[in-house]
């Protein structure tokens, strides 16, 4: 059964286009299951109907004709109830419904289960036969099988017809993902991917077929001339049998009819790239369908042999690269290095197929005030390059060809976003003081060098949290010692005399160095920050080297610890900083020694916070972590993204234990997750006692203006009541009626 599946699945994945995934499916489960008639219904997403839309089995010319609404029939009624029919004499059902142009009055049996995706019925898939039987357990399960696998790649399908079809009439469409980064973009779509990966060369056309033939051949040559350079200077050290796959590349390369298929795709218009890329992968899924071992081995050939002649057909259009400006990057998985890539003043917008509002690459979205959308998990990206789009970052939407009058509602929204910033002009010299004269310190989470000029400009009172690995993962190699500390330097002086957090290094989980790749299933619960340095003392003494010469004169750094999950890391973390210093007064360094503090973002450090702030100076509270960890919730994950609350009862309750037992032993805490630069989280953790809040630059004045806004004594009381409350919605709605009937606009969403 496995087989069949994974070889049904796999063709359909192949397939090119939605008629041919359907047509696929029919077939095939028809053969498996020996049955007389294999059909698929789909919903109609403007009428909410379910139409036959393929069969074998039934009349063909019914497909298309066949309507049913939702109860509506066998197959309506598999749809309302969300669960398989399964009936020995269908025409004895009384839901059953007749349709004459099927010809289906010849079957009894029905089995029918729902294709359900994203909790909706996006279809229901239909198997008949002509006695009069119950289908048994097995096949009841097997075509259950089948609906759940088939449900993602059929809504892909579905969403790139409907996208080529509206493309070429330039029609408004939307779809939907995870609201990451506020804020509106309107601009042009830029695709990036990342590596030479012939599964995401985007649909794009060429407009002159002569140059594109050329550019085609040049890149085939030059694969060929690197294969045999390759295959020469191993020559000594290859087995005969390595030799030949050698000659056997230069000859698939030198075949004449891959070339012609190319050639053929690139005279209708498709650019190289993409026409290279298409026919390779269906050589590539040919070897892997076949039954002999050996032959599908070679898929993986034929598949290296592609990305090889991609890569020089890139680098030959290399300068295609100039961004335009408004443009609105779109990538599989965006980083922080794919971001860094486009110049700032051309970047208005970013889109990511995978990931959610809490995963890294939105966090520096948000900092760098760039409106992002993303886990858009139905988004065919690789068909829309160069098309207008509208990001709306408040709500997780996308809107691809946007008309005349939906632009110009974005536009009023943009307008006025810009006015409420303005009126916060003003508040960059007052200090964070509730109305009641509550002073609250107010610090800017940074890692982009960026960052630097927002956050004085708009008055942070130092850093909470430098993200130190930031830097590093804009290189291509870990940066020495000296160059981190002219980073280090340059953020110390900037802020100086204010204080300044460093992190030390925080990789793993999503923020993989790709020159030091950490390969995990589970990697937000692997080697992550410390457990890395302190398996890495060398990385951790350069780097904490770096910070305190770096410090020299200046005086204002701090040093934090990230993903402590007990006492014994704090200690040897401290031994280690201590022999760094004792080492730098050996070399001469005057420096002081600067107030090491302790990252709680890990459940296990939340009931040891008491212990914990005995031995630190200062604790800050990673919310975004401590969330994830007590909700087991992956942050990263977009499929369970709706299920990550921050203001969740236990989050809320651990967040208050937190503060009151180090308040208890006199050490002062902070909290620099994403938590505090939001107004509802804000006021809580003001109410709960928290003595500095750090947030990214772009939501700093909006959180002063609404602390300013509100009394201690309030807030006191907001805190209490949403205290009782056993759900993260009730939480939530009774926080933004407080800010509602504070009239604290600023503070709520356009
Ligand atoms: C956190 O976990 O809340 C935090 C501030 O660290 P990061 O988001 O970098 O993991
Ligand atoms: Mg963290």
């Amino acid at each position: 059964m496995l087989g069949s599946l994974r070889s049904i699945v796999q063709e359909v994945n192949a397939a090119r286009n939605l008629t041919a995934v359907l047509e696929i499916i029919v077939h095939r489960v028809r053969e498996i299951m020996h049955t007389r008639v294999c059909s698929v219904y789909l919903r109609d997403k403007q009428h909410g109907n379910y139409v036959l839309m393929a069969t074998d089995g039934l009349n063909p010319k019914a497909v298309g004709q066949v309507h049913l609404a939702p109860g509506e029939g066998l197959v309506g009624n598999v749809v309302t109830r969300e669960e398989p029919i399964n009936l020995e004499r269908a025409e004895a059902h009384p839901a059953f419904q007749y349709f004459p142009s099927t010809g289906e009055e010849r079957f009894s049996a029905f089995l029918g289960t729902p294709i359900i995706h994203h909790r909706a019925v996006l279809g229901v898939l239909v198997v008949q036969q002509e006695e009069k039987r119950r289908f048994d357990e097995w096949e009841e399960a097997f075509l259950v099988t089948l609906s759940a696998q088939l449900a993602g790649v059929i809504a892909h399908a579905e969403a790139t017809g409907l996208l080529a079809c509206i493309g070429k009439q330039q029609r408004e469409t939307h779809f939907s993902g995870i609201a990451a980064s506020p804020g509106v973009a309107i601009g042009r779509v830029h695709i990036v991917t990342p590596h030479a990966n012939l599964g995401t060369v985007p649909y794009s056309e060429c407009e002159d077929v002569d140059t594109e033939l050329a550019l085609f051949q040049q890149a085939l040559t030059a694969a060929q001339e690197e294969i045999r350079e390759v295959g020469e200077r191993l020559k000594s050290d290859l087995s005969p049998e390595e030799r030949a796959l050698f000659d056997a590349y230069i000859s698939m390369l030198d075949d004449s009819s891959l070339a012609v298929e190319v050639c053929d795709r690139i005279q209708q218009q498709l650019s190289a790239q993409r026409a290279w890329a298409e026919v390779m992968l269906e050589h590539v899924r040919r070897f892997e369908a076949m039954s002999d071992s050996y032959f599908r081995d070679r898929a993986a050939d034929v598949r290296d042999l592609g990305a090889r002649v991609l890569m020089h057909l890139r680098q030959q259009q290399q300068s295609d690269r100039d961004f335009p400006d408004n443009t609105i990057l779109i990538g599989e998985e965006l980083t922080a290095a794919v971001l860094a890539e486009v110049p700032r003043e051309k970047l208005i917008g970013a889109v990511s197929v995978k990931g959610s509002s809490n995963s890294h690459v939105a966090i520096i979205a948000r900092a760098m005030g760039l409106p992002a959308v993303m886990g858009v998990q139905d988004l065919p990206y690789e068909t829309i390059d160069g098309v207008d789009m509208v990001v709306d970052g408040y709500r997780g939407d996308l809107h691809i060809h946007p008309g005349a009058e939906l632009k110009r509602r974005y536009d009023d929204i943009v307008k006025e976003e810009e006015q409420l910033a303005r009126n916060l002009d003003h508040l960059a010299q007052l200090p964070a003081i509730t109305s009641d004269g509550h002073r609250i310190r107010l610090m800017v989470n940074t890692g982009l060098m960026a960052d630097v000029v927002r956050s004085l400009e708009r008055g942070a009172e130092g850093v909470g949290l430098f993200r130190t690995e930031v830097p590093f993962l804009l290189r291509d190699r870990f940066p020495s010692e000296e160059e981190q500390r002219e980073i280090y330097r340059e953020q110390l002086e900037a802020f100086a005399p204010l204080p300044v957090t460093m992190r030390t290094l925080d990789i793993g989980g999503d923020k993989a160095l790709a020159y030091f790749p950490i390969e995990e299933t589970n990697p937000f619960l692997g080697w992550r920050g410390i457990r890395v340095t302190l398996d890495h003392p060398e990385i951790f003494l350069a780097q904490v080297r770096a910070m305190m010469k770096a410090s020299l004169g200046l005086n204002n750094l701090r040093i934090m610890l990230p993903m402590i999950s007990g006492l014994n890391e704090l200690e040897a973390a401290r031994k280690l900083v201590e022999r760094a210093y004792r080492e730098l007064l050996e070399e001469g360094y005057e420096i002081v020694m600067p107030p090491l503090g302790v990252m709680v973002e890990v459940p296990s450090a939340v009931y040891q916070v008491r212990e914990l702030a005995v031995h630190a100076d200062f604790i800050s509270v990673g919310s975004n972590d401590l969330t994830q960890y007590l909700l087991a919730v992956d942050r990263n994950n977009s499929r369970v993204a709706n299920i990550y609350h921050a203001l969740h009862p236990a989050v809320l309750r651990a967040l208050q234990e937190i503060v009151t037992a180090a308040h208890a032993v006199g050490t002062k805490v902070g909290i620099c997750g994403e938590l505090a630069g939001e107004p509802s989280g804000a006021l809580l953790l003001v109410a709960m006692g928290y003595d500095m809040l750090s947030m990214n630059a772009t939501n700093l004045p909006r959180i002063k203006a609404t602390l300013r806004a509100v009394s201690r004594a309030d807030i006191e009381l907001l805190l209490k009541q949403v205290l009782q409350m056993n759900s993260p919605e009730q939480i939530e709605s009774t926080v933004k009626g407080f800010l509602n009937e504070a009239g604290l606009k600023v503070s709520l969403q356009p």
